[in-house]
């Protein structure tokens, strides 16, 4: 399957790496929204949260844990934001699913 994702997961395309194991992977997004923006993702291809059943939303909930570690090892203390794009209007642009993990400036919501 031609997924860039699953590329950067397998290591073909390099990332910078800030957690792996042998289930998900945090890297950092190579066009940052916010000063902490990281990408986590499954190395299991999963098309998007669309997809998540019983079979495999496991791997949700070792995402949600592992971004609270993250958060606290990188003090972001003032919060954060965890998001996920869901198809043409949810304005996902890589369809293998990930999070973004945002924090280090004030965050506007409701999302444009
Ligand atoms: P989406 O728009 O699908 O929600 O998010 C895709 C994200 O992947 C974007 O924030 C984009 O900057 C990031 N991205 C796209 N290509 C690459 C890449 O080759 N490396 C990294 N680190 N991030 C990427
Ligand atoms: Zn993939």
């Amino acid at each position: 399957m031609d997924c860039l994702f699953c590329k950067i997961a397998a290591g073909e395309i390099p990332s910078t790496k800030v957690y792996e194991d042998d289930r998900i992977l945090v890297f950092k997004d190579i066009d940052p929204k916010a000063p902490f923006h990281v990408l986590l993702i499954p190395k299991e291809h999963i098309d998007s949260a669309a997809k998540i059943d019983e079979n495999n939303s496991s791997i949700v909930a070792h995402i949600f844990e592992t971004a609270a570690k993250i958060a606290a090892e990188n003090g972001l203390d003032g919060g954060f934001r965890i998001v996920t794009n869901v198809g043409e209007d949810g304005g996902q642009t890589v369809k293998h699913l990930h999070f973004h993990m945002l924090a280090g400036r004030s965050l506007a919501w409701p999302p444009g």
